[in-house]
């Protein structure tokens, strides 16, 4: 038995970093977090670039949820910047809201059209309401119809031909169901009544999470180079048994050497380019849904608030299969039946170790949000901490 751990956490992302500290302050527990890359924060990691831009690495993220306690929760290591974001997608030059709302309707169909097919939408589902765009185009009516031809042709169909390879109604509903059509003048990208950007960004928030007396941290580390799982069972820390429970937040197939088969992923690559401008697009992210190779293009400054004259930083991102090649992230699962499947296989292993935990969105192969990552890790602490003796 290791002495001086009584947790073990792997990863220093949202998962990992919320478990952690709840493990270590709420618990007192003498929690050992090892992460392989150089960095705390996981996918949300930001950092000034050459330039003095300060940019997320690993794609752009902005903060939102209906989640109280989350709010609540992370607000113990940050404060917030006002922070609503607005997304538009580019249509053959003319930059109209995302998710498709009656002001992109006004835009793609003119006023006298949009009006009409307003009070038709509006009378079919409702004043305010979110409507998928695999449900839309079941309407019978032949100018919502139309209507949902256009949108499902100009949003949905090429972005997310490049964004998962597959057409909207191959991939699952959920996905789409995110940025569903909008019957609504609201043009916010979410209307979570918390959203905002940590104000001196992701990157503190975590330090100030991952500071606490009880919290050993680790970069650099592989937990395969500390941790092994015998056949036989148990897990081992430095080659010794360790009893106490085990939060893994990586990926499950890699625990087991792959052995049934890769868990399909889709990775990106991120083009990030600095213009000497003060500001180079007109929105934070604009989507690219019918034209260009990437999916879309973020600025960071309009979404950080940074004020840098003379200098600013945008990313372009193209996705592609994840072949775990050359150091390529897996970024979003790919949710299917078989995957999940797979995954199971995978998961009925590590449970099979007993206080073995998969939390996050590469563990429990999942399309989670941040604060959903958030709520899960408090909650699953919720539980161990009411365990006798964790
Ligand atoms: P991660 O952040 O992936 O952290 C896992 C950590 O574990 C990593 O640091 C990894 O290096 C480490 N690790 C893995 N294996 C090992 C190992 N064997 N040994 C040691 N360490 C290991 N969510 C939002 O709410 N808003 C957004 O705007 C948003 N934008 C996104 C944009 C993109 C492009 C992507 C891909 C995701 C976005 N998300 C967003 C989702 C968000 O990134 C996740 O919800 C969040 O990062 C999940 O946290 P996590 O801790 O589960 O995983
Ligand atoms: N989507 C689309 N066009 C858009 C925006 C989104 O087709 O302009 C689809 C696409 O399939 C995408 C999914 O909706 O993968 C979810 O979009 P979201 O912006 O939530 O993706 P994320 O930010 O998680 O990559």
């Amino acid at each position: 038995m290791d002495q001086n751990f009584d947790c073990l956490v792997i990863g220093a992302g949202f998962a990992g970093a919320v478990a952690a500290r709840e493990l270590a302050e709420r618990g007192g527990k003498r929690v050992l977090v090892l992460e392989r890359r150089d960095h705390i924060g996981g996918n949300a990691y930001d950092c000034l670039d050459n330039a003095g831009v300060l940019i997320h690495q690993y794609g752009p993220h902005i903060f939102h949820t209906a989640n109280r306690r989350v709010y609540e929760y992370l607000s113990r290591f940050t404060q917030w910047r006002d922070y609503q974001h607005r997304v538009v997608a580019n249509v053959y030059g003319v930059e109209m809201p995302v998710p498709f709302n009656l002001t992109s309707l006004m835009l793609a169909f003119g006023l006298e059209k949009a009006e009409i097919l307003e009070q038709k939408l509006v009378e079919a589902y409702g004043p305010e309401k979110k409507v998928t765009i695999l449900e839309l185009r079941q309407n019978p009516d032949p100018q919502i119809a139309d209507l949902a031809e256009y949108v499902y042709q100009h949003v949905f169909l090429y972005y997310t031909m490049k964004q998962w390879g597959q057409k909207p109604e191959e991939i699952d509903p959920n996905t789409t169901a995110r940025v569903p059509v909008f019957l609504s003048r609201d043009d916010r990208y979410f209307q979570d009544p918390y959203q905002g950007m940590p104000l001196e960004g992701y990157t503190p928030l975590f330090r100030r999470m991952l500071h606490h007396p009880n919290i050993t941290v680790v970069l650099g580390e592989d937990a395969s180079r500390r941790m092994t799982l015998p056949e036989e069972g148990g897990v081992l820390l430095d080659g010794a048994p360790f009893t106490g429970p085990v939060i893994y937040t990586g990926a499950v197939d890699e625990l087991f050497g792959c052995r049934f088969g890769r868990l399909p992923y889709r990775t990106l690559d991120f083009r990030f380019e600095t213009y000497d401008v003060d500001q180079w697009q007109s929105h934070a992210t604009v989507n690219y849904t019918v034209s260009e190779p990437w999916t879309r293009i973020t600025e960071f400054k309009l979404l950080t608030g940074q004020v840098l004259p003379g200098k600013t930083t945008i990313a372009k991102e193209i996705s592609r299969p994840y072949t775990a090649e050359d150091g390529q992230i897996p970024y979003y699962a790919i949710i299917n039946p078989e995957n999940n499947a797979l995954y199971a296989r995978y998961k009925a292993l590590a449970e099979g170790r007993g206080r073995f935990y998969l939390l996050g969105r590469l563990a429990e192969y999942k399309y989670y949000n941040m604060d959903a990552i958030v709520a899960r890790a408090l909650e699953l602490c919720d539980g161990l901490l009411e365990e006798k003796g964790v």
